[in-house]
């Protein structure tokens, strides 16, 4: 009988979170390989990156997963699986694998699971991956923590601990899976570094096969039609971002930010309210429920620094804040600060770099 004075037992020590004796085989750290019309998705060799460092704690080998059609290039995305950090790669080739559908992927990936039983499983935070992450923990009865922007061992348990915004992104909660496997985690795009290649790296490939039909599938892919917008603003992946705040007042002090970020071969970026007062698109929101970024230079101007902007920024390599308040959080994170009027600082830091670059293309000439 249950006594209801018993204290509660805090989460994660209750007797039936221990990992079930039959679980305790599952080893090693899978990536899924995204890749779509011959490209790979970036995020999956930021993820074997991740996926290197938590094996090499664990003491266990990492593997990719790629899956797709006959004629696609399986074995060359394998092959630069090992260059990245990968020990071997699981390939399924199929006809119906060809062009992402949930169905045959979420079928292939929870056979493979259920067959080479991996303790952990990352998936890249795009909507491939998400779409699949879900389906695929939800069929297998496991845990899976969405969006994480850390990823880690937990010493005690040698659970992975993954570390992800909560409350708004006011709070970072870290979340361990302790009674189900794999334990399955997504990372957004940019949110790791990008690892070293090491060509001198090989591998070993596993074929397996998915055992379905093109007649058991009810989704049909028709056409593909691409996004007319798709990729004309590559904010995660550019070296430089200018970016603009509500201190920046209007949309037409707005195209200061511009400015700089055109002699500066930049790409553009902004905060919610920026993009929800319409000065500029969504995909060019920075943050928690926009774009995370990893440039070289962020310059942010007029921008408070907010943790749901700054945990979509923070990382990058070095952030030059302009902001007339001294007391701005921005100034807590960035590693250069310009304390004024960013109507002003912004043109004028547009003319200099202007001048250096007439001075060093009269140089060339
Ligand atoms: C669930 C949730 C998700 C969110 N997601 C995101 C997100 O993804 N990205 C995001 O950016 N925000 C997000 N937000 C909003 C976030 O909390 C902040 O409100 C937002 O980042 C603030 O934008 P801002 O810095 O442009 O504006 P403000 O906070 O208004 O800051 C303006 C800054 O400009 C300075 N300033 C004023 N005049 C000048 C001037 N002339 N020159 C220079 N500086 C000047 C001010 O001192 C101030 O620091 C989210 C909020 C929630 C609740």
């Amino acid at each position: 009988m249950s006594n209801a004075n018993a204290p509660l037992k805090p989460a994660g020590r209750g007797r039936n979170l221990e990992l079930p004796e039959h679980l305790k085989s599952y080893k090693g750290v899978w990536v899924f390989i995204e890749h779509d019309r011959g490209q790979v998705h970036s995020v999956s060799w930021e993820l074997m990156g991740e996926a290197r460092k938590l094996a090499d704690k664990l003491g266990v080998s990492v593997a990719g997963v790629v899956m797709g059609g006959p004629d696609e290039k399986l074995d060359e995305f394998a092959k630069e699986a090992y260059t990245y950090g990968a020990d071997s790669c699981y390939v399924m080739r199929d006809p119906v694998l060809k062009g992402y559908r949930n169905e045959p992927f979420t079928k292939g990936m929870t056979d493979l699971v259920n067959q080479y039983q991996p303790e952990i499983l990352l998936l890249g935070a795009t909507t491939m991956g998400r779409d699949l992450a879900g389906s695929v923990a939800t069929t297998l009865g496991t845990g899976l923590t969405a969006d994480c922007t850390e990823l880690n061992i937990d010493g005690t348990t040698r659970a992975l601990a993954a570390t992800r915004p909560t409350f708004g992104g006011s709070l970072l909660c870290t979340i361990m899976t302790l009674a189900y496997r794999p334990q399955m985690a997504t990372m957004r795009p940019r949110t790791a570094p990008m690892p070293r290649r090491d060509d001198s790296r090989s591998g070993s490939i596993t074929e397996a096969t998915l055992g379905m039909v093109e007649t058991d599938i009810v989704t049909k892919l028709l056409d593909f039609i691409p996004d007319a917008n798709r990729n004309t603003v590559n904010l995660a992946y550019a070296d430089v971002i200018v970016s603009g705040g509500k201190g920046l007042k209007n949309p037409d002090n707005f195209k200061l930010v511009w400015d700089l970020a055109r002699v500066l071969g930049a790409e553009v970026g902004a905060t919610r309210p920026v993009v929800q007062a319409g000065w500029v698109e969504a995909e060019r929101q920075v943050g928690q429920t926009g774009k995370t970024v990893r440039p070289k230079l962020y310059i942010a101007a007029g921008i408070s620094g907010a943790i749901q902007h700054r945990v979509g920024m923070e990382s990058s390599d070095v952030i030059v804040a302009i902001n007339t308040d001294a007391n701005a959080p921005i100034f807590d994170f960035a590693h250069f600060g310009i304390v004024g009027n960013a109507l002003q600082v912004l043109p004028a830091l547009t003319k200099a770099f202007e001048a250096r670059l007439a001075k060093q293309i009269r140089k060339v000439a």
